[in-house]
């Protein structure tokens, strides 16, 4: 299995169940596959298919990707092939003919053709020894997606009973997931069902006020990065994509009012890189399979969590670190308002406003995002720090002295009887008109007004710190209430100073753009590499991504391999692609790395470089002023606050600065006695060394960096 993982897909080790699954495969036996979008479910046939002796049938509702997956397996030197409408009737004979050989590995079908009887009399005809379906919630009428299609495949299965067959999904609820075991009759069949958990994805919500500006300062941390924007309107997606192209960003709308032309050239466009940020209302998502989108952002509020899961879930498939963006600010829930009140049907407005009342909850939560995401999918969480979303990796922000701003929220929520919820209060605060403000007389008030210049979105964010730090307390329920604690009774009445950690909107606007990062791999070779990649593409007519995926033409730009035994060694590539392409890529790397005057580094470990390196701003100062700090002792994180850079940039100084100094002392940086030894446990159990194989074996409950520097413990 190992052998055929490198040499067919380049590959050091398994994701994690990927290892589990295929054995329960290869023993024949029946499986429902449940992993999230870029889990790596298709490898999960693929692999199989390959060691078994006769023909996988793949069964596929998007037409669109049957083709770049089929592209993607014969660049890898897999023999597959596709069947759907949008052949003509000699490449499909062609087909078949190649299929009846016994030539052909793997055959993707679209469910329609199975309705007709002489396409079944062909099947018939083949040696298969394994039916995998993929996007298995569309069997179901339960599921978002059903497709009445689907339902031809209890004929498939009629047809080929001993085979064993393979269902794949990344959403199914309990009802979808019995509602497939039922369909394809294999009742007994193990559900394998790996976390919903994305590690490489870095949730963040930022409070929209300047939403252009602040959109531009991001897409230019992204500069040249595959992106999508999802907008609420279609208008808003076309008047932000002109923004954008005047911007100098290439970029182009997409939504459901464009012709279906139109739209599938556009998606075609940002597949093969010529096109880099897709403005879409959420239309545009469905039958894209880009691995390497690295920013997602939602400029309005999502309907519900899980369709705000789903979109996010877009980015990062190929498991590099990757950014999810929501603008959030409260007026447009009020926006979304507007549409569920027209829905005449109760209990489906009902649902709709509780569905959004989870959004604005996910948007103004000062806790981690991904323990809420997890749980609200019904995943049990114990991490309370992920360190990868906005409230875990903040450093803790600044506080300030709030008592004049929290004496006059907690004397409104007195006032007014501790009767009302936080819009309310708000309300009066900043001296609102609200009939029903004047129907309780509060503009009789001493508060009434007295916040009447400070923004609504900082007002709020205000009470939540007081709730948060307990002066102020919630009466759950469907209209939850606020009243005033004990604790911040006594201090309004003794007059004590409170301090608040500034609200997020109001640091926002002051924050600086972030700083570039130092060191890792070659930016302009990385770029380099992309422009080879994409003439190749061209060429061969098929997407970028298929040639190679960007961790591996980042792992190129670091190791600098100089030959073609040492490329053979980067992640991703595998024997067809080393030979097919490798002597164009290793001329460009040899090149660069001449006239740069590197060396190559060695491969015996493979660590992703996840930073750019620019060339210019390497400089030795850089490594001693970390190295003085690591002689004060300490941590990396201190280094990192203290020199107000990323820890992934510390640590890949002190990687540096040992292996140059074996005697620096750092045994302060050494984990955590419980911490390490779970690490130096994985390390022991993982069958590589490589670091992405313990990474996948911890389930990212460990950061690179940790493991990075754990590493250097080991005996
Ligand atoms: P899914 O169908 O679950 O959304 P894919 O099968 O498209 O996910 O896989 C997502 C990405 O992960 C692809 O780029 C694939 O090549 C990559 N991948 C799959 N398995 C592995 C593995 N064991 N190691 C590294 N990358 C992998
Ligand atoms: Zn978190």
């Amino acid at each position: 299995m190992y052998d055929h993982l490198k040499t067919y897909f380049g590959y050091d080790a398994f994701r994690p169940l990927q290892e589990e699954i295929i054995l329960n495969v290869l023993e024949k036996r029946n499986t429902l596959v449940l992993m999230p979008t870029g889990g790596g479910k298709s490898l999960c046939f693929q692999l199989p298919a390959l060691m078994f002796e006769g023909l996988t049938l793949v069964i596929s509702p998007l037409i669109a990707l049957m083709k770049d997956q089929v592209d993607t397996l014969r660049a890898n030197g897999i023999n597959a092939a596709y069947l759907n409408s949008s052949l003509d009737s000699g490449e499909i004979e062609d087909i078949q003919a190649e299929a009846l050989s016994g030539e052909l590995k793997i055959l993707y079908i679209a469910p329609e053709r199975m309705a007709r009887v002489e396409f079944m009399l062909f099947l018939r005809r083949l040696k298969v020894s394994l039916i995998a379906v993929d996007e298995a919630h569309c069997i179901s009428e339960w599921g978002h997606d059903f497709r009445p299609e689907y339902r031809n495949l209890n004929a498939l299965r009629q047809t080929f009973p001993h085979v064993p067959c393979m269902a794949l999904t990344a959403t199914a609820t309990m009802r979808v997931r019995e509602d497939i075991l039922r369909q394809l009759n294999m009742p007994d069949a193990p559900v394998f069902l790996s976390s919903h958990n994305r590690p490489n994805l870095h949730y963040t919500v930022k409070p929209k006020l300047q939403s252009t500006k602040q959109l531009l300062a991001l897409l230019k941390e992204h500069k040249g990065e595959s992106v999508i924007i999802y907008c609420f309107s279609r208008k808003d997606t076309e008047s932000l994509t002109d923004d954008l192209n005047h911007a100098g960003f290439r970029a182009a709308p997409y939504h459901a009012g464009l012709s279906g032309e139109l739209r599938s050239r556009t998606q075609e466009r940002f597949i093969r890189d010529q096109v880099s940020i897709i403005v879409a209302t959420i239309a545009f998502g469905m039958g894209i399979d880009k691995p390497d989108v690295r920013l997602v952002v939602h400029m309005d509020l999502p309907k519900t969590v899980e369709g705000y899961y789903q979109e996010t879930g877009r980015a990062g498939r190929d498991s590099l670190p990757s950014d999810c963006v929501l603008f959030y600010s409260y007026g447009d829930k009020r926006k979304q308002d507007f549409f569920i009140n027209q829905i005449e049907d109760e209990s489906e407005k009902a649902l709709a406003e509780k569905k959004l009342a989870q959004v604005v909850e996910y948007s103004e939560l000062r806790s981690c995002r991904r323990k809420f995401l997890l749980e609200y999918f019904g995943e049990p969480v114990e991490m309370e720090n992920c360190g990868t979303c906005d409230n875990c990796s903040a450093t803790p922000t600044e506080t300030h002295d709030a008592t004049e701003i929290a004496q006059k929220i907690l004397s409104t929520v007195l006032r007014t009887g501790e009767r009302f919820g936080l819009a309310y209060i708000c309300d009066v605060l900043r001296g609102s008109k609200q009939k029903r403000v004047l129907e309780n007389h509060h503009e009789n008030l001493s508060v009434y007004g007295v916040a009447k210049n400070i923004p609504l979105q900082q007002l709020r964010e205000y009470v939540d710190l007081l709730l948060l730090k307990n002066y102020l307390t919630k009466q759950p329920g469907e209209y939850p209430t606020i009243g005033v604690s004990n604790l911040g009774k006594s201090a309004l009445r003794d007059r004590e100073s409170i301090f608040l950690p500034k609200p997020k909107s109001f640091t926002e606007s002051i924050q600086k753009e972030k700083q570039v990062e130092d060191v890792a791999y070659e930016a302009a070779l990385f770029e380099q590499l992309r422009d080879l990649r994409r003439s190749i593409a061209e060429e061969q007519n098929v997407p970028p991504f298929v040639i190679f995926g960007d961790k591996t033409l980042q792992e190129m730009a670091y190791y600098l391999p100089q030959t073609l035994g040492a490329l053979g060694n980067i992640f991703g590539v595998g024997e067809r692609k080393r030979k097919q392409f490798g002597t164009q890529f290793l001329t460009v790397i040899q090149v660069y790395t001449k006239t740069h005057g590197l060396v190559e580094r060695i491969t015996e470990d493979h660590d992703i470089p996840q930073q750019k390196i620019d060339r210019a701003t390497t400089s030795g100062s850089t490594f001693q002023k970390t190295k003085e700090l690591l002689e004060k002792k300490f941590s990396v994180a201190q280094i990192a606050k203290e020199r107000n850079i990323a820890e992934s940039t510390v640590v890949q100084h002190v990687l540096k600065l040992v292996e140059e100094n074996p005697d620096l002392d750092i045994s302060h940086l050494k984990p955590a006695a419980d911490r390490f030894a779970v690490i130096q446990k994985a390390f022991q159990s993982s069958p590589t060394k490589l670091l992405t194989a313990v990474f996948n074996i911890l389930e990212g409950k460990f950061t690179y960096e940790e493991l990075r520097i754990a590493r250097l413990f080991l005996s």
